[in-house]
């Protein structure tokens, strides 16, 4: 499969738009981006918006982020509607309302719980993330070196720096080549993984400390109360990265990072080791994502929240017997 097998779908559309899921991550913000870019020098005749909710002010380092937009501009009509990184439609972030309006759609993923919505869908789990299905659909001439930063730094986003279970030898060598556009590999990874400002260490800090475990330590809890962000000063687009210090404990089995979005609901993001799949967890209360990275959304309070589940967890711990599914 390749953008030229999509070629019907994209080549007669004049008016693109090109989405992806909510609070935007690397590989979301990198995919929406870099299709624009990569559309953009294919067919210099189309007009190609690419939509996203506000970011992280640390992806300025890429270039292309810049053009990204929260709205179409007044009188806009896409023709075509490309959808990103997004397994449901109804995790569309900014242009949701493009999903419901009867426009031919493409969907491009790597997220196993997506069943494949839209007029053609490009789903492929076995990627470490969108960005990495991107680079095969593409003409590898067409590629621009700020196109070749976008899909790097999605990949990095999603792989953990090429650390998670995720990272293939296929995406070695997808990242090998988009470092061949003469991108800045190691600024793109400092400054879009490895920075944080005070503030985001203050909040980290906050959840370390007051973290709970369950299970005999074989799970763990982090929450992030309105209370605790407004006092380090952060919204939740500082939060990325912190369930990642929740998960990496000695005999940590599951960790969950739950953030207040409004009073008594609350969005948990799950990651595990190899013995279970949370996205089962997830799926449970109406969530999904990856085997170890999902995430769902409770309208609960906190309490609640992590005994709920601590219940499903341990049903899995229980069932897996110490294997991955
Ligand atoms: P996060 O914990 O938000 O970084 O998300 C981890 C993975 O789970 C990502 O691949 C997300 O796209 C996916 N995910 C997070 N929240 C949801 C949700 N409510 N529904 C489906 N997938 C989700
Ligand atoms: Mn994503
Ligand atoms: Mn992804």
């Amino acid at each position: 499969m390749s953008f030229a097998a999509l070629e019907e779908a994209v080549r007669d559309a004049r008016n693109i738009a090109i989405v992806g899921h909510g609070k935007p991550d690397s590989d979301c913000i990198g995919s929406v981006v870099g299709t624009a870019l990569y559309l953009r020098a294919v067919y210099p005749d189309a007009v190609v918006i690419p939509l996203l909710e506000d970011f992280h002010e640390k992806f300025g380092i890429l270039e292309g982020a810049k053009e990204a937009r929260q709205e179409l501009p007044e009188g806009f009509t896409p023709d075509l509607l490309i959808v990103c990184d997004c397994s449901e439609a109804y995790r569309i972030g900014a242009g949701s309302e493009l999903a419901e309006a009867g426009i031919r759609t493409v969907v491009i993923d790597h997220h196993a719980t997506n069943a494949g919505f839209g007029d053609e869908a490009v789903v492929r789990p076995e990627s470490s993330s969108t960005c990495e299905v991107l680079f095969t659909l593409m003409d590898h001439e067409k590629i621009s070196k700020d196109c070749a930063a976008c899909l790097y730094a999605g990949i990095v986003g999603d792989t953990g720096v090429f650390r998670h279970s995720c990272t293939s030898p296929a995406t070695m060598r997808v990242a090998a080549s988009l470092m061949e556009y003469g991108i800045n590999a190691h600024a793109i990874i400092r400054a879009t993984y490895d920075l944080h400002s005070f503030a985001e260490n203050q909040i980290l800090g906050a959840v370390l400390s007051s973290a709970v475990t369950a299970l005999d330590g074989q799970v763990v809890f982090g929450t992030a109360t309105r209370q605790m962000m407004a006092e380090c000063g952060v919204t939740p687009k500082h939060l990325d990265g912190i369930v990642d210090h929740l998960i990496n404990v000695v005999g940590v089995k599951a960790a969950v990072f739950m953030y207040e979005t409004e009073p008594g609901v609350f969005k948990a993001s799950l990651r595990s080791g190899e013995e279970i799949a949370v996205s089962e967890a997830a799926k449970a209360f109406g969530g999904g994502g990856h085997l170890r990275a999902a995430g769902c959304t409770l309208a609960m309070g906190a309490p609640e929240a992590r005994y709920r589940l601590t219940q499903v967890l341990g049903s899995l711990l229980k069932e897996s017997g110490g294997q991955a599914k």
